[in-house]
């Protein structure tokens, strides 16, 4: 008898006992949309969004002006050598989200935004504060977009009209009616944890935790999602908008490490309703721990005041974040707007290492 309530205990007890911590495949998934399953996550409405707007901005102006005076200087890239480059594995940030990844022969645009404001309509709204890094007429053929979720700082009309049909959009589950309004069919849409394999590249749909919306009576019925770009050689990790989740871990089991992760670190501001949505750049050096990348670049910042923290903050608190936890400084490229960093790889550097020993 004892026995046998001791197996009904260890019965009841086995899904906690289990080592997959992992959450249900569809969890996010809500009757007229999508929602964020992972424990504390809290979620904002028009009150909090009132309450910061009011309280913090207007009552206690807590708002940082730098962004009135700041002037970030462009780098000079090379778009001749992005046209011609096959071979190298490398970044260019544009500014904010975007970025232009060339990894295995293959040219990526992530959230690619080359409007002057990102708002419903072009005269209001947050104004761009530096230009884009590279001109959209000087960029090598697109051959992948993609995107991580509707906000107007991520998925921008000009921008997509400009770039036509020609490149394949991966996208997070609902957006593809959004594109077939623009004309754009040549797209895929994907649910967290599917992927799609192009030219050799795996794409694979990961979660975050944020929200998508470009109204107030569309909250939520379109997907969010980070991606995990996945060569032969060559491993990427695009962050897109997030709050810090358990879900870092289990991307990073699944797929990593990472050569590189491209992780946000700004529009964290003020912390009491940014954080389910936004990391700091405190949580950003977690969340490069958790995927196991190599090298950090940051987006997210620098491009749009979206926030209250000064516009420069940003790189600052993630670089004293780095010299705090005695992590290699080298490995966080802070890039300026329009700058490129070729990637070594890291069979590249063990070459030269084994040459250097002989
Ligand atoms: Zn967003």
């Amino acid at each position: 008898m004892k026995i046998l309530l001791l197996f009904l205990i260890l019965a009841m007890l086995s899904p906690l006992l289990s080592q997959d911590n992992a959450m249900p495949e569809n969890a996010h998934h809500a009757r007229s949309g999508f929602k964020n399953p992972y424990p504390g996550y809290k979620e904002q409405g028009l009150k909090e969004l009132m309450k910061w707007l009011i309280w913090d901005r207007l009552i206690k102006n807590e708002k940082s002006n730098e962004a009135d005076s700041v002037v970030f200087e462009l780098a000079k890239n090379d778009p001749a050598w992005l046209q011609k480059n096959q071979n190298k594995f490398s970044i260019t940030w544009v500014g904010h989200a975007s970025l232009l990844i060339q990894i295995e022969g293959l040219n990526i645009l992530t959230d690619p935004v080359w409007s002057n404001t990102v708002s419903p309509v072009s005269f209001i709204g947050p104004p761009r504060l530096t230009q884009p890094g590279i001109a959209l007429d000087s960029l090598p053929p697109i051959d992948v977009v993609v995107i991580s979720h509707d906000h107007y700082d991520h998925l921008d009309v000009e921008t997509l009209k400009a770039l036509g049909n020609e490149p394949l959009y991966l996208i997070p589950l609902g957006i593809g009616s959004f594109l077939e309004d623009l004309d754009i069919t040549n797209y895929q849409e994907l649910d967290w944890w599917d992927e799609i394999t192009f030219n050799g590249i795996r794409f694979v749909c990961t979660p975050t935790q944020h929200f998508s919306g470009r109204t107030m009576f569309d909250r939520n019925r379109t997907l969010w999602c980070s991606w995990a770009i996945i060569g032969n050689n060559s491993r990427l990790y695009f962050t897109g908008d997030t709050g810090y989740f358990p879900g870092f871990k289990e991307i990073g089991e699944r797929f990593g490490p990472f050569d590189v992760a491209a992780i946000p670190i700004g529009a964290y501001k003020p912390r009491w309703f940014m954080a389910p949505v936004h990391v700091d750049p405190i949580e950003a050096v977690d969340v490069y721990l958790d995927v196991k990348a190599r090298y950090f670049v940051p987006i997210h910042w620098g491009t749009f005041q979206l926030s209250d923290e000064p516009i420069t903050d940003p790189p600052k608190v993630l670089m004293k974040e780095v010299s705090f936890r005695k992590l290699d400084e080298k490995l966080f490229k802070v890039l300026k707007h329009g700058e490129t960093f070729i990637v070594p790889h890291l069979e590249q550097n063990l070459k030269k290492i084994k040459n250097w020993v002989e």
